[in-house]
């Protein structure tokens, strides 16, 4: 178990009048509060993955929103600044709750304008990913849908999927365009990922996928719209500032390994972050990819044995540009594939690994990070403990976030999610059980 911080002397420089947050807020008696600390330099690995930082009877101060402190519910009670500013603090009694931090989601797709209700119904008839893309299906089936959107009717779209994400739990999520496969469409995403950010309380970190797919217009010339990506999409979307990374769908049927890393190498020019779809749906070799120091690299379900090795000694040769192994188990779920990424094997060879939804319309239409958990624990045989882990301290890695998300720790952001549940192996436990009883965004219920 973690040392505790004492609540005791560390809460004397708070002050009430420079509050940002609203009223300093103290939650109590918190049967098991998950800090995920002590959160280090680099993402969890190993062993490592599966310590939650686990506080009994703990609590948690958050002022100016930011955590203050964090320690036991006695040592809380009897701070003396704490006794002394009672009446000005909001407290909350977590008597049969658990605490943990919020979940960093941070693989999604969100800037779509409608489900793809054909595509779900072939595949129910027995139809691939790639047969349904031969159909008119697909990722290229949500473009016209989003091309034809308004900046706000698109933003009312994105902020749903993030409502439907903060009543379950998450209060960071990673935000990408990809619908759009044209220079103003996936600008327009952007912008309206951006707009919908700006009215949720939340964290969102935007990313450019203008290469998700060839798009229809430019089908067998994959080169010529790398180009439209690499020399427009990209300096557009940094010099307004629109995204944080880029990522590149590297697969087949997507885009080669050779233009993903032309696409990097035009991203960090713009001293842009990457990251990257890979081996989902065919192995492609992911070793040439890591000198780019993509931020994470998802999916991997044929993702190679010394691949694996190049992400575990990368993990340990550079400890302050980790790539992050980020598995969205929700796909494989939701193709019926029956088949789920090897995260043992990632795990147990020292790669870090996040989780996360992929919510998206056409092969993960989920907001859930606890349903994720379930899925990852039943399919991939993580723990619940390791999937806590992965689905915040490494999905803040993920996003090189970590100095301010995914631990409950004092200076961190106060993002914390409440669930109903006396143990925290519930949370994967109760299958799309929806616990979460409450969300502490920037020390502020929502
Ligand atoms: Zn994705």
């Amino acid at each position: 178990m973690a040392k505790a911080i004492l609540f005791r002397g560390k809460v004397k420089d708070t002050r009430l009048g420079q509050n940002s947050g609203g009223l300093p807020l103290l939650l109590v008696n918190i049967p098991q509060l998950l800090t995920l600390a002590p959160s280090v330099q680099v993402p969890r690995r190993g062993h490592a993955l599966g310590e939650l930082g686990l506080i009994e009877d703990g609590a948690v101060l958050c002022t100016g929103g930011k955590i203050v402190s964090v320690g036991k519910t006695k040592d809380a009670l009897r701070d003396s600044w704490i006794r002394k500013n009672r009446r000005k603090i909001r407290e909350i009694d977590c008597s049969g709750k658990v605490v943990l931090p919020g979940f960093v989601d941070s693989h999604t797709h969100p800037a779509f304008t409608a489900p793809r209700l054909m595509d779900f119904e072939r595949r129910i008839a027995g139809a691939t990913y790639e047969q349904i893309a031969e159909a008119g299906g697909g990722i290229r089936s949500s473009v016209e849908g989003v091309r034809k959107a308004s900046r706000s009717a698109l933003a009312e779209h994105v902020l749903a999927g993030f409502n439907a994400m903060l009543a379950r739990g998450t209060t960071t999520v990673e935000a990408k365009s990809g619908y759009g496969l044209n220079l103003d469409a996936e600008l327009k995403s952007l912008e309206a990922i951006g707009d919908a950010a700006h009215q949720w309380p939340g964290t969102v970190v935007s990313t450019l996928l203008g290469a998700h797919v060839v798009p229809r217009e430019y089908e067998g010339r994959e080169e010529k719209y790398v180009r439209i990506v690499c020399k427009e999409m990209v300096p557009r979307a940094a010099e307004r500032k629109l995204a944080r990374f880029v990522d590149v769908f590297c697969d087949r049927g997507a885009f080669s390994p050779e233009s993903a890393e032309h696409i990097f190498f035009a991203a960090r020019e713009q001293g842009m972050g990457v990251r990257a779809h890979v081996c989902q749906l065919n192995h492609c070799e992911i070793a040439p990819l890591l000198k780019y120091d993509p931020a994470s690299l998802d999916h991997l379900d044929h993702v190679s044995d010394d691949d694996i090795a190049a992400l575990a000694a990368q993990s340990i040769m550079s400890p302050a540009y980790q790539t992050v192994a980020t598995l969205v188990p929700g796909a494989n779920h939701f193709l019926g594939l029956g088949r789920f990424p090897d995260a043992r094997k990632l795990i147990d060879s020292g790669v870090p690994v996040a989780l996360a939804t992929d919510y998206n319309p056409g092969t993960s239409p989920t907001t859930s990070m606890p349903f994720v958990l379930s899925l990852a624990c039943t399919h991939m045989k993580m723990t619940p403990a390791e999937a806590i882990a992965a689905a915040t301290i490494n999905g803040a890695h993920a996003l090189r976030l970590a100095e301010r998300k995914g631990s409950i720790e004092p200076g961190k952001d106060a993002d914390l999610a409440v669930f109903d549940v006396n143990d925290y192996r519930e949370i994967p436990y109760w299958i799309a059980g929806d616990r979460c009883a409450a969300v502490i965004v920037a020390g502020l219920e929502t």
